[in-house]
């Protein structure tokens, strides 16, 4: 039997909040993207197998992992 399985990684924004970016202390965009691991069979994604949220500051860059119940509480536009 042929199987083509692997890890797929998508990113997907889930919004931009404005705050004070803990790395260079201005008041930006903070973009959060939700990163999601699953297992794939034929290229099709089926089981989960890691989410990770992330801030990112539009200023200077600087990336932080949230947890998801801090990118739920967060008042995305
Ligand atoms: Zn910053």
């Amino acid at each position: 039997m042929f199987l083509i399985f692997g890890l797929r990684t998508s990113v997907k924004r889930s919004g931009v909040v404005a705050m004070v970016c803990p790395h260079c202390g201005n008041h930006a965009a903070q973009v959060i993207t939700r990163r999601s691991t699953r297992f794939s069979v034929f290229f099709v994604p089926l089981i989960p197998i890691r989410t990770r949220y992330v801030r990112q500051c539009s200023f200077c860059g600087a990336e932080y992992g949230i947890s998801k119940d801090e990118a739920r509480s967060l008042p995305v536009g």
